[in-house]
């Protein structure tokens, strides 16, 4: 667990919940303002440890620490209105894609940016031993263009924020994606070790993310994947992660945990087909608080409306050393379907393929332990 009596701050208000990125798209913001009524309804900032922050928009002079000038730019004036689409086009945007252009876009990804670079710097100033910011975890954005959702890489631009302050800092992404955008910033990067446990680049979006990406140049060794086959539920996830993840952890050492703590590998989540129940997602994310770091999280991916608060209710609760009771606090079924906190029961597993999940795990995680472990001094 983190430690005993440190603060968990939560950087979040309403007005990062209340964009729409065009009707019937799979994003829905709203979730945040789910999660933060659930959490609120258990109590969770009445704790002494609780401090719930409002954030504070991201400057340019930030940004620019991965992205480019012109991109930054670029999407200032889309928002405006002031290009047209094939300037969009050019960086990722498009009216039916996964990236259109939506009204109040620039003001929502300066704000949800700021968070998660309040959140770093919560942590850089020891104000608070863990920070959640819910709305970043935007794992996909790269230096010149939007990706996959994403607009800004809120999880890059707050590492630089802590590599600034001469930290050093681990990222674990649990997102069912692949996260391609932080990788790429810190490819070449032995002082920031990434890790991304997700679906197969076969089978899901971005297509990238195999054990044989681990860096390169100065940094082999320091981009490490685990991919993981569709319908691979808790017991076959846990068991890999314990085997990768935590030596890399106790090995680089490092002054920060920075964490994606998407929802998507959730059973029920429509995108994607990981097969975690909501106490298998949350025994990784305590699995997180474990290792004893200042412990910095973004949420991430989530596409199922009732699995997403409960999933982030569970990820502040493991923050603030707190077990939420089963039965939801009373008013959640405003905006719950699920008549519980946690699953009744991890879904169900045909037996052929959990071993047919479990050998690719392992056979994955060998593979690591070839390719990643030597240069981290681990046999
Ligand atoms: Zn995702």
């Amino acid at each position: 667990m983190t430690r005993p009596g440190g603060k968990a701050a939560y950087v979040y208000a309403d007005a990062l919940s209340r964009h729409v990125l065009r009707d019937g798209h799979p994003m829905r913001p709203a979730r945040l303002r789910y999660a933060y009524a659930l959490l609120d309804a258990y109590g969770a900032f009445e704790d002494e440890r609780a401090m719930l922050v409002p954030p504070r928009p991201a400057t340019v002079e930030e940004l620019t620490t991965f992205h480019t000038e012109e991109y930054v730019e670029a999407v200032r004036r889309l928002s405006g209105g002031e290009e047209d689409a094939e300037a969009g086009e050019r960086h990722g945007f498009s009216a039916n894609g996964d990236n259109p252009v939506y009204a109040g876009m620039h003001e929502a990804a300066l704000l949800s940016t700021g968070a998660s670079v309040q959140a770093a710097e919560l942590i850089a100033d020891g104000a608070a031993q863990a920070a959640f910011a819910p709305a970043g975890g935007l794992h996909h954005a790269m230096r010149g263009w939007a990706s996959g959702f994403c607009i800004f890489n809120d999880p890059v631009i707050a590492i630089n924020a802590l590599r600034k302050r001469g930290l050093r800092v681990a990222y674990i992404d649990i997102d069912a994606h692949h996260g391609d955008g932080v990788q790429a910033a810190f490819y070449r990067d032995a002082d920031t070790l990434t890790i991304s446990i997700h679906e197969g680049g076969r089978w899901l979006f971005p297509g990238t993310g195999a054990a044989s990406e681990i860096g390169a140049g100065d940094g082999a060794g320091y981009s490490v994947n685990l991919p993981l086959f569709p319908y691979t539920g808790d017991d076959v996830y846990l068991e890999a992660f314990d085997q990768i993840v935590p030596p890399l952890i106790e090995a680089f050492a490092p002054d920060v945990l920075a964490t994606q703590l998407g929802a998507d590998a959730y059973a029920n989540d429509p995108l994607t087909h990981l097969a975690l129940s909501a106490q298998g997602y949350a025994a990784v994310v305590e699995r997180l608080g474990a290792m004893g770091r200042p412990w910095l999280a973004f949420g991430g991916g989530g596409y199922d409306l009732d699995a997403v608060p409960r999933c982030w209710a569970l990820a502040y609760g493991a923050m603030l050393g707190r077990e939420w009771p089963d039965e939801l606090p009373e008013g959640s079924d405003a905006f719950l379907q699920s008549p519980r906190l946690r699953d009744a029961a991890p879904p169900p597993e045909d037996p052929a393929l959990r071993e047919k999940t479990r050998a690719y795990a392992q056979q994955q995680a060998a593979e690591l332990r070839r390719l990643v472990f030597p240069a981290h001094g681990l046999a």
